[in-house]
């Protein structure tokens, strides 16, 4: 019995001009570190005595009914415009309409060269494959919207990089793959028919209610603000919110050199390319207005009258930031135990988070305290918590539930990046116990776990990692 996938390809059926065929190149020895068989089943795949997995998310055996193609996109990248980027390390098999009415793409990333590789080898090593299952699917049982991990294979092949390392493929799976830079190449191109058309699919795909180019505007705005104060709730930091990292369905894609932040400071960077700080933790609800920018600045080349659309448009745009402060308010409020924050509840929010940097406070486990126990242990100053909890504890009197609010909004796990780290070095060595652990206890971050208790413990100053690299 072989695997079988009901594919529906839709993005396959759309004109040449939005893709190149393109079958991923077969590996040595393909060997199954990680299926994913809830979300198998929710897409409506039946993995059957699947003996043939790792064959087929290696890329070395197509499933019937796939239609392997790259997408073409180009982009921003840190502000530079590049003209054509597109699918350099990956193969789009097709997409399911899953159990839930819901239609994913299927996607395998490392397999090879492709149209748009430019100079790269196609390929993925183990590390960025395994970073990205674990802290994709930690985002999905955080409730952050995010492209998931369906499988991870080793190819038995090595791949080059600072040295020879062990390569890997993973098997995403998305919303869709269309990203702001989707539109960006057609409009840079002047490719008006192919703007309009890409613009009906993403409308059906992903918000069937709104109504035109501006209509999609506003939905993507609406989600991607959404998702931006999803990501400083948690403390994640993206590391390359460039234009093509970001999503028009409102998901969280491309772990590159993404990480959570153990002590709590705004300005927090990891990326080792991001010498500007430019995609810094505080800086991300401004860079996702700059990149809705871009969407509006090529979904108007499609009017005849121009000039007449650039106001609706900025008008759309510059709603932004208020949306995301909004976003940002209901979480944070219900991160301090308010179930429906108010405007005037921001500074008391904004004055624990100053203190929380002034004192070097873990951000997870200082949050996840609030609820219980400990919260100003977290402090090195515990006397700078003590005077902010008076009026926070005032506030709390007209709250009904305050304990279960925080519950429900303070992670007790995130994805930290030392473990991370220690996961994929020992999975080089062949262990991948700590890899299965990770995802294990990752699944159910709100809940108390005390055998877990080392993976929610913040880093010792030996094990921070003060940087991390781009997930080529
Ligand atoms: P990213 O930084 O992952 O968003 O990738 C930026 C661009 O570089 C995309 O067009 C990728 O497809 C391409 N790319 C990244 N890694 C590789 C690789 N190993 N081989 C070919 N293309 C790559
Ligand atoms: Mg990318």
């Amino acid at each position: 019995m072989t695997l079988s996938i009901p594919f529906d390809n839709s993005y396959a059926r759309l004109p040449p001009a939005f893709f190149s065929a393109q079958p991923p190149s077969p590996v040595a020895a393909p060997k199954l570190i990680a299926f994913n068989a809830d979300l198998a089943r929710l897409m409506g795949i039946d993995p059957g005595e699947t003996g043939d997995m790792a064959q087929v998310f290696a890329g070395n055996r197509l499933p019937e009914g796939a239609t392997p193609i790259s997408q073409l996109y180009s982009g921003h990248q840190f502000g530079q415009y590049n003209p054509q980027l597109g699918d350099g390390r990956a193969v789009l098999l097709g997409e399911t309409v899953g159990t839930d009415g819901m239609r994913r793409d299927i996607q395998l990333k490392g397999s090879g060269r492709t149209a748009y590789s430019r100079g790269g080898d196609g390929r993925a090593w183990l590390g960025p494959v395994l970073r990205e299952y674990v802290v994709s699917e930690a985002m999905h049982a955080l409730g952050v919207p995010t492209t998931r991990a369906l499988a991870a294979v080793e190819t038995g092949e090595p791949v080059y990089r600072e040295g020879a390392m062990p390569g890997a493929v993973l098997t995403r799976v998305a919303g869709s793959h269309l990203r702001v830079g989707t539109f960006q190449i057609f409009a840079a191109r002047g490719d008006i028919n192919s703007l309009k058309r890409l613009t009906d699919y993403a409308i059906t795909r992903h918000y069937p209610d709104a109504k035109g180019p501006m209509g999609l505007l506003t939905a993507v705005r609406d989600a991607q603000a959404r998702l931006i104060a999803r990501w400083m709730g948690v403390g994640f930091i993206h590391g390359v919110m460039n234009t093509d990292n970001s999503s028009i369905s409102g998901e969280t894609i491309d772990y590159g050199p993404c990480a959570f932040m153990d002590v709590y400071d705004s300005a927090t960077v990891f990326s080792s390319i991001d010498r500007m700080g430019r995609y810094a933790y505080s800086n991300q609800p401004d860079i996702a207005v700059w990149n809705l920018a871009q969407l509006a600045t090529a979904l108007i080349q499609q009017y005849d009258d121009r000039e007449a659309m650039v106001e609706e448009a900025t008008q759309i745009v510059h709603a932004m930031p208020d949306l995301i402060r909004q976003n940002w308010l209901a979480g944070f409020g219900a991160k301090i135990g308010l179930a429906n924050a108010r405007a005037e509840d921001a500074g008391l929010i904004t004055d624990l988070l100053l203190r929380m940097a002034e004192n070097q406070a873990d951000f997870t486990n200082t949050f996840r305290a609030l609820a219980g126990k400990g919260a100003r242990d977290q402090f090195t100053d515990p006397a700078a918590f003590d005077s902010w909890q008076t009026g926070w504890q005032d506030r709390l009197r007209s709250e009904p539930d305050p304990q279960a609010v925080m519950r429900r909004a303070n992670p007790a796990f995130i994805p930290r990046n030392h473990r991370i780290e220690q996961m994929i070095a020992a999975a080089v060595e062949g262990d991948y116990a700590p890899f299965h652990r990770l995802n294990t206890v990752l699944a159910r971050p709100y809940d108390d776990q005390p055998d877990a208790a080392d993976l929610a413990r913040a880093p010792r100053p030996e094990e921070v990692v003060p940087a991390t690299f781009c997930g080529t």
